[in-house]
């Protein structure tokens, strides 16, 4: 299972905003945008006007990166965003939330969607009941995601079930069973992360 695997707040920094890509460590005086706020590299700190094609791709580039998808992958999630019926670009960020590993994110379980990712590979987790431990998991409305018996018992999940967090609207959780519900497909407005995917869809439309 491919995954990027480079120094992660390079990302931000490339992006010129937070992430939130580690997550405690992004609320600390540690998080590199809070030091660094220029582009890594030898001329990262020389400003540079973007060309549209440069705003289009860095936009790409950050929403792969924010869900944790490579490139293939991507196209993949634009070209089924596309056959599907109403707005490509809103479609894509659809699919890319009901990701298997953002919903456990989203529920609480993980500082970062990185985090949420490896707990879904390590087996911690049923889809309806069922071991599903592929984190490109695509979720659907109804879908009821638990945590595993035995994984319960462990002070990682249960450190989750005490402190759990806000979710968005689409999303129903039952912390002390260790369980989410997906009780809709999320909107645009439910999609809080700093994207815009028209300029994605004018990229790939090309
Ligand atoms: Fe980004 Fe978090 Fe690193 Fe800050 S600490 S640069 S928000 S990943």
């Amino acid at each position: 299972m491919a995954r990027y695997t480079g120094a992660v707040c390079r990302i931000c920094r490339r992006e010129g905003m937070k992430l939130f890509l580690k997550g405690d460590r992004c609320y600390t005086g540690k998080c590199a945008i809070d030091r660094r706020n220029y582009a890594p590299g030898q001329h990262g700190a020389a400003k540079k006007k973007l060309s549209n094609y440069g705003l289009q791709l860095r936009e790409k580039q950050k929403a792969k990166r924010l869900y944790g998808v490579l490139e293939s992958q991507f196209r993949t999630y634009y070209e089924k965003a596309d056959r599907l019926r109403g707005i490509t670009g809103e479609n894509l960020l659809k699919l890319l939330e009901m990701r298997l590993d953002n919903v456990v994110f989203r529920s609480g379980y993980g500082d970062s969607r990185k985090e949420a990712r490896q707990l879904v590979t390590h087996g911690h987790f049923l889809v309806n009941g069922k071991k599903v431990d592929i984190p490109s998991y695509q979720v659907s409305v109804n879908d009821v995601i638990t945590v595993k018996e035995k994984s319960r018992q462990t002070e990682l999940f249960k450190a989750f079930a005490e402190n759990p967090k806000t979710l968005p609207t689409w999303l129903s959780a039952n912390p002390e069973n260790y369980e989410a519900r997906v009780i809709a497909e999320p909107s645009r407005a439910d999609i809080q992360v700093p994207v815009n995917e028209t300029l994605i869809v004018e990229l790939y439309s090309k």
